[in-house]
């Protein structure tokens, strides 16, 4: 297939280019590079542009001959969309309108989105299945519902076939070694562990110990980056015209903070010290996944479910790239 992938610079869209190009697929990557890294790209066409450019992203799939998109390009930290919605509202969703307007006009009907846990805000049942109400409580979350809503929307009324793919935690890096995450700020846990055992930060702090979990603190669903990547290409296969799947995609196992501290001593040999602070706002206590509609749907299974697994592939790509893409050749 043909497959412009929206934001495929960035940390997820990277790992899931790298997947369809080495299935064979004739991949463009279109990003602005606002965050994304031009280094991630390997093995396609990189096209440089910005998001609210419809007429631009129109002739691209005209002329490219477009049969699916993938739209990876979002902003994504929750803490900034509390004080910056007008960067999230603006992007996430203008941008994914733009997007949408491009793909009618040109007549392309497949779509697979990246879609978050965020939607479900503080959800009552854990494990969460696809029926919990989402119910998202800061404006990240709630820009990312908006373009679920308009896809069906899209579907209903014009033919579009969509996949929102809800992810857990990413985390973790390509078994090749040359893609990885690589945030400026970092805000993620598992790689701002592996800095202080890099020797580029002193500490990690622990955003409160005293949550109603068995050790006190937040316990997430990391999934790996790879089984993301290969939920997409699977996604991209059941797609029908004018009709939407919407699935969660996490290990369907749960880590806490101190486990992923634990787990990070335990591979990189670091006495990595961790101090007790507050809590962040808005962290529910648990998140975890049931992703059996995705194994029904997909046919998907994550590969990579030990934490111990996936921060050891994190840790292979931060500590032979200490300063990320920026890292030469050959570091580490
Ligand atoms: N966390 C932490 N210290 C940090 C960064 C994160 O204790 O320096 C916690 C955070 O409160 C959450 C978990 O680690 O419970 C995962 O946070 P992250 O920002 O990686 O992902 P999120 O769950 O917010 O998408």
């Amino acid at each position: 297939m043909r497959i412009l992938v929206v934001g495929g610079a960035g940390y997820v869209g990277s790992h899931t280019v790298a997947h369809l190009v080495a299935a064979g697929h004739d991949v463009t990557v279109y990003d602005d590079l606002s965050t994304g890294h031009a280094e991630s790209v390997h093995g396609c066409r990189l096209v440089v542009g910005s998001l609210h450019d419809t007429d631009r992203l129109t002739t691209l799939m005209r002329e490219g001959d477009i049969d699916a998109v993938m739209h990876f390009a979002a902003f994504a930290l929750v803490g900034e969309s509390v004080t910056d919605p007008a960067k999230y509202y603006s992007n996430n969703v203008a941008g994914s309108l733009s997007l949408l307007e491009a793909m009618r006009a040109a007549d392309v009907r497949r779509l697979v989105f990246s879609s978050t846990t965020a939607t479900y805000g503080q959800p009552e049942h854990v494990p969460i299945r696809e029926t919990e109400p989402q119910q998202p409580i800061n404006p990240y979350g709630f820009s990312k519902l908006v373009v679920e809503r308009m896809m069906a929307d899209y579907a209903a009324a014009y033919g579009l076939g969509y996949a929102a793919l809800r992810y857990f935690n990413a985390a973790g890096a390509a078994a090749s070694g040359q893609l990885g995450e690589d945030h400026d700020p970092e805000t993620h846990l598992i790689p701002l562990v592996l800095k202080v055992a890099l020797g580029q930060r002193e500490a990690v702090t622990v955003f409160g110990d005293d949550y109603d979990t068995p050790d006190g603190t937040c316990i997430r669903d990391y999934v790996h980056v790879d089984d993301l990547a290969d939920a997409h290409a699977r996604a991209l296969e059941q797609i029908e015209d004018g009709s939407g799947l919407c699935v969660n995609l996490g290990s369907g196992t749960g880590a806490s903070v101190w486990e992923i501290i634990e787990a990070c001593r335990s591979v990189t040999g670091h006495n990595i010290p961790a101090n007790a602070g507050p809590r962040r706002a808005g962290d529910p206590p648990r998140l975890v996944a049931d992703v059996s509609l995705a194994s029904r749907l997909l046919g998907w299974q994550p590969r990579h479910s030990v934490i111990e697994h996936i921060v050891a592939t994190a840790w292979r790509w931060h500590a032979s790239h200490p300063l990320g893409y920026r890292s030469a050749p050959g570091t580490g």
